[in-house]
């Protein structure tokens, strides 16, 4: 297998236990990998992926990275946190549409002090350009990672995490992951055909875009950049996108609410609630057998939670 360079981000291996209150509940053995543990600012997936991508920059000579997303973007507050730490400077061109006072990330955008654009449209290709007008106009070089950081290189980060989990030592007979730009499902998809063959990953959509296309695409391109020869799997896919990308659902609040009671862990309202709910979801239609040993990857979002207006519900959530 070809090799890539890493930089070294993230705490490694993040912890992974059983979740015994939930296990009890469900009625099956639920486990949990803790990448909102991983050590930078809130933690969350997009680390593993950073690891690679700015080590990419870094060894090309930028010393300018821009990324991009929602205003209240995980991606993009990483991304600023781990190029900040490696000694190179960061722009974040985010999307205006759903800016807020303010709040979860953005506070952290803030106090980090990067340069934050707002622009006014909904169309990737269209921020692209406006990143490379920007660099043009500065005069420098822009390292571009994409949305979520989402492409082959970043991918490999969740290649890397299937094997930490292979090297636990525990059988595993489903995984169960967030899906929102597609890079982590693709990783985990083919990591586990690499190194936990018999673990079913099931990827949970929390938006609508066409990740039967998107996963496998980012699979292709990660297995071509590796070298290796496998076939390319089938993502099994789970809608639990709710009322719309980054709206929290009502059976995502529940999630929340529940591992929080249970277990004491936080989840976010945008990817990792919707991903538990559709776990409890699966658990509940018999999915799983008493005996399987099912693992939630928790892929982090924590500042999220906090950039939500939760005034006005009189009663916690539950789940019915
Ligand atoms: C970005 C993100 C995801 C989704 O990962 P993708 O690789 O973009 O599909 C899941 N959870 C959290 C907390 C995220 O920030």
């Amino acid at each position: 297998m070809n090799h890539f360079e890493k930089a070294s981000l993230g705490i490694f291996p993040t912890p992974l236990y059983r979740l015994p209150n939930i296990s009890n509940d469900l009625g099956t053995n639920v486990w949990i990998k803790r990448d909102d543990l991983c050590g930078v600012a809130l933690g969350g997936n997009k680390v593993r992926k950073l690891e690679y991508l700015l080590a990419d920059a870094k060894r090309q000579g930028y010393d300018l990275v821009m990324t991009t997303g929602q205003a209240q973007s995980n991606h993009a507050m990483l991304t600023a946190a781990c190029a900040l730490r490696m000694g190179m400077d960061c722009m974040l061109v985010l999307k205006k549409r759903g800016i807020t006072a303010r709040k979860g990330n953005q506070i952290l955008n803030y106090l980090m002090g990067v340069d934050v654009r707002y622009v006014d449209t909904d169309r990737y290709d269209e921020i692209y350009e406006e990143m490379d007008r920007i660099g043009r106009q500065m005069g420098r070089r822009v390292y571009k990672i994409p949305c979520g950081g989402s492409n082959a290189l970043g991918s490999l980060g969740y290649i890397d995490c299937m094997k930490e989990i292979a090297d636990f030592g525990q059988h595993f007979d489903h995984l169960v992951c967030a899906c929102g730009s597609g890079g982590t499902a693709a990783g985990s998809v083919l990591g586990a055909k690499l190194y936990l063959p018999d673990t079913q990953v099931m990827c949970a959509m929390v938006d609508d875009d066409p990740f039967d296309v998107i996963v496998p695409h980012i699979m292709r391109e990660a297995a071509q950049l590796l070298g290796v020869d496998v076939e390319i799997p089938v993502p099994e896919l789970l809608d639990v996108c709710g009322p719309g990308y980054s709206i929290p659902s009502e059976e995502g609040n529940a999630a929340i609410a529940m591992m929080l009671r249970r277990e004491g862990i936080v989840l976010d309202t945008c990817y990792t609630g919707k991903a538990f709910a559709g776990l409890i979801r699966q658990a509940r239609a018999g999915a799983y057998k008493p005996e399987d040993n099912v693992l939630f990857l928790h892929t982090g979002g924590a500042g999220g939670l906090f950039a939500q207006d939760w005034e006005g519900t009189e009663t916690s959530p539950r789940f019915a």
